[in-house]
């Protein structure tokens, strides 16, 4: 069975994001980019099912401009066997991303697609749940554990109340949550492995996917600042303070 992983690039988590000046969105020159924490962890379920014998391939696949190549190469270095990547220099929203993916399913015939919960730049949580629609596919989001037994995955969901258990038909659509595993570090030697691994490339076009934005952004604004806190001597201080500020 093959599995497909959609991996973004984005801003790394650890850079401080900065909003550009025309508040149009934020900054991405010169910022260090990685492959979306949730994507890793995706990757690496996908390898961890082909080393248990489950998966006979997992292919990456990342839309977006060229070099997403480097985001294709580290997923191939923790284990993918392939990458595809389709160029597309425009901001992508979810639903084309998805429309993508669709075109791609049918081209590999994957048994199971397995997505980021959300991607970190836009937070936007609705690719893997759009892609389950346009298939007409099951789907198991927020996955922390799954097991995939005699043609079936069943996945478990942290929901406010617990766990909560889906038994899903293959093929499905599964995304990743946080707790689902923890993605190893490719060595060095992988790292070396990874860059003979294959690359095909398709754009946009290829698909007949109309790409043109649905959503128009308005404005993009930095958090406001939080303002320093106070140390106060006594209780009685507090509550005067609090008089002051009308909250009492
Ligand atoms: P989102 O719905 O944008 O929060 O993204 C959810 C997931 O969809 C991500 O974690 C990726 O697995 C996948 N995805 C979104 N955008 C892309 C992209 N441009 N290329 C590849 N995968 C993507």
């Amino acid at each position: 069975m093959k599995v497909l992983v959609p991996v973004k690039r984005v801003i790394d988590f650890n850079v401080a994001i900065r909003v550009k000046a025309d508040g149009s969105g934020v900054e991405r020159t010169n910022v260090k980019m990685s492959i979306n924490p949730f994507d890793e962890i995706a990757v690496e379920e996908a390898v961890r099912l082909r080393e248990a014998g489950i998966a006979s391939e997992v292919i990456a696949i990342s839309i977006g401009p060229r070099e997403c190549t480097e985001t294709l190469r580290t997923a191939l270095a923790m284990g993918a066997d392939r990458g595809l990547l389709i160029l597309a220099e425009q901001d992508i929203e979810p639903l084309t991303v998805a429309k993508v993916l669709k075109a791609v399913v049918a081209e590999e015939t994957p048994q199971l697609v397995i997505l980021g919960k959300q991607a970190i730049d836009d937070d936007c949580n609705q690719t893997g749940q759009m892609l389950a629609a346009l298939l007409d596919w099951p789907q198991g989001t927020f996955a922390s554990k799954v097991d995939i037994k005699n043609g079936r995955i069943s996945v478990t969901r942290e929901v406010d109340g617990g766990l909560q258990t889906v038994d899903l038909k293959l093929p499905a659509i599964v995304t990743t949550d946080l707790r689902l595993n923890e993605p190893r570090y490719a060595s060095l030697p992988n790292i070396m492995k990874a860059r003979k691994k294959p690359i095909a490339e398709k754009t946009l076009a290829d698909y007949g996917i109309d790409a043109t934005p649905r959503l128009k952004i308005l404005d993009v604004r930095e958090p406001s600042k939080r303002r320093t806190g106070e140390r106060l001597g006594t209780a009685a201080d507090l509550v005067g303070k609090l008089r002051q500020a009308g909250v009492i």
